[in-house]
């Protein structure tokens, strides 16, 4: 069967096609998916880059402002006065140490007693200060293993208010040649820090200008300094690294929402393009594919529809070759059987013509080229000529053929030899479609029981097995044959009753079928309509 293993191949090419064609709109999506975090990661690392190197420089210039400050009081001490600082730190004036706000020198043994102090603007706070410096933040400080002259610095919340101090150790000669340690502490004025210090670094910390939105919080995230910002990705967060180091200085991007809010459109945008595009492969496909098959379908319909034609045209044929040879040999006894003989080829080509019309009709039907011959016609005739011709085999099947047509019909406009064709259709089915069975019933009727006078119907009724409920108004599609017909080894084409039903349909009239006499068997009523009044036979 190379057709079916063509037609198997060309299935086989589909789907690999349709796998392959899935798998390619599935890596596109991959790649497409990666390149868009890929990128989006790059642009943010950009900016986290730039960013980066903003707030580092910032932060540098503030610690290294607060260092200066603290090296010019370092430069006021002489080594064998420390005593001596305070006053001439005050004598220095604010300009050479803005952040300063005490100075204060503390004996250097354990007594720690404080030898001398000096404030910027001396005020009843200073005492609270000085209580909270001997009892709390001495023990804070990293004395023991400080060498001397080296600067340290403390920065942390005492009571929820932060100090920042820079602290070293000093020996001072005392007058009486001993030598005695001391601990010279400078603290730095934060508020002083925060508002002459940072808008001086950072000139305006909250513009959404083009460089950037900054500002500093402490180890618990409260702002110290600036605007409030959004923990964006894009934020960017250092700690200072000698001075305020309990606190960071944040950095945002001053496009920073936006470019995080932009960054979600374009990807979100992205994918809704990429969904669509495999959506559009996908329906591309499926469309394809159905088209396909419903292409190979045509295909081996018409395979067998030829088939299954060629086969029903042999049998009337080779029955008119065995009639008319058996006549050539001239042995035929009497001219009874002769006569019975010829009778048989006359019905068998009548069939074959049935057959074959039936084809052309069928094709005519299917260019849109049908033209029938409406004229006021025989309907007894036209049925009579249509069941002799389907006799023979008949009683070759061992049925009967009964036909009943009342004495008296309406005129009927009609297409003889269509009508003809539509009864040896429906007699044809009911001897092939009911073999066994012993009658084969074509009844015209009129007027039909419980239905108007206006129509006269054929009706012709089998005592085979029927037609099931599912197949009943498919039957009368082309090319469809029944459940029980595509098991069976009953040849067919599909293409009769779909023949059938145009032909009444073209008469104003329809086909239905329907269970037979007593719900047995099977029943196809043909309905015409009627033009004219009535007349006896023959008239
Ligand atoms: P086919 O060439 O198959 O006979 P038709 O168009 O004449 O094509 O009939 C379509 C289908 O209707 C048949 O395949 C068969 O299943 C069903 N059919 C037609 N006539 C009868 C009947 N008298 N009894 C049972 N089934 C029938």
């Amino acid at each position: 069967m190379p057709w079916r293993d063509a037609d198997r191949a060309a299935r086989t090419r589909s789907w690999v096609l349709l796998a392959v064609i899935i798998a390619a709109a599935a890596l596109l999506a991959v790649i497409t998916y990666r390149t868009t975090f890929k990128l989006d990661a790059l642009r943010a690392s950009a900016t986290f880059e730039v960013t980066l190197g903003l707030a580092d420089e910032k932060v540098d210039r503030i610690d290294r402002a607060i260092v200066e400050s603290d090296d010019a009081v370092v430069q006021l001490g002489e080594p064998s006065h420390a005593d001596d600082v305070p006053r001439r730190w005050r004598a220095l004036g604010a300009r050479q140490t803005p952040t300063v706000s005490q100075v204060v020198v503390l004996d250097g043994s354990e007594a720690r007693e404080i030898v001398a102090f000096a404030s910027r603007v001396p005020a009843p706070a200073d005492e609270s200060f000085r209580a909270l410096l001997l009892r709390r933040i001495l023990p804070d400080l990293e004395i023991g293993t400080l060498p001397l002259a080296q600067i340290k610095h403390l920065h942390k919340a005492y009571d929820g208010a932060f100090f920042l101090l820079t602290y070293w150790r000093a020996i001072e000669a005392l007058p009486d040649g001993r030598q005695a340690e001391r601990l010279v502490l400078v603290r730095h004025d934060l508020d002083a820090i925060a508002r002459e210090l940072l808008p001086q670094v950072v000139p305006d910390p909250g513009s959404p200008g083009p460089t950037s939105r900054v500002n500093v919080v402490d180890d618990e995230g409260h702002v110290v300094f600036g605007p409030p910002l959004n923990k964006s990705d894009l934020l960017v967060a250092v700690r200072f690294p000698t001075t305020l180091y309990a606190w960071r200085l944040q950095v945002a991007p001053s496009s920073g929402d936006e470019l995080t809010i932009q960054a979600r459109r374009r990807r979100l945008g992205e994918m809704a393009l990429l969904a669509l595009s495999c959506v559009v492969i996908l329906t591309g496909l499926v469309v394809i594919l159905l088209a396909n098959s419903q292409e190979r379908k045509l295909h081996a319909l018409r395979a067998d529809f030829v088939a299954n034609v060629s086969h029903e045209l042999k049998t009337p044929l080779s029955l008119v070759r065995m009639f008319g040879e058996l006549l050539m040999t001239g042995r035929v006894a009497s001219d009874e059987k002769r006569a019975q003989y010829l009778q048989i080829i006359v019905r068998e080509s009548e069939r074959l013509t049935a057959l074959i019309e039936n084809v052309l009709d069928f094709a005519r039907v299917e260019r849109g080229k049908v033209a029938y011959d409406f004229v006021p016609g025989d309907l007894a005739g036209v049925v009579g000529r249509a069941v002799e011709a389907c006799r023979y085999r008949a009683e070759t099947e061992g049925m009967r053929l009964e036909v009943e047509v009342p004495e008296e019909l309406p005129e009927v406009v009609m297409d003889e030899r269509a009508l003809q064709l539509v009864v040896i259709n429906l007699v044809e089915n009911a001897l092939k479609y009911a073999p066994g069975t012993d009658v084969v019933r074509v009844v015209v009727a009129h007027p039909p029981h419980g239905r108007g006078e206006d129509v006269v119907t054929i009706a012709v009724l089998d005592r085979g097995p029927g037609i099931p409920a599912e197949d009943r108004e498919r039957i009368f599609e082309r090319f469809y044959r029944g459940k029980s017909a595509r098991g069976s080894t009953v040849r067919g084409s599909g293409i009769g009753l779909a023949l059938v039903a145009h032909i009444a349909g073209a008469h104003g009239g329809d086909v239905e079928a329907r269970a037979g006499e007593g719900g047995k068997g099977a029943a196809f009523v043909v309905t015409l309509p009627v033009f004219g009044p009535k007349r006896r036979r023959g008239e």
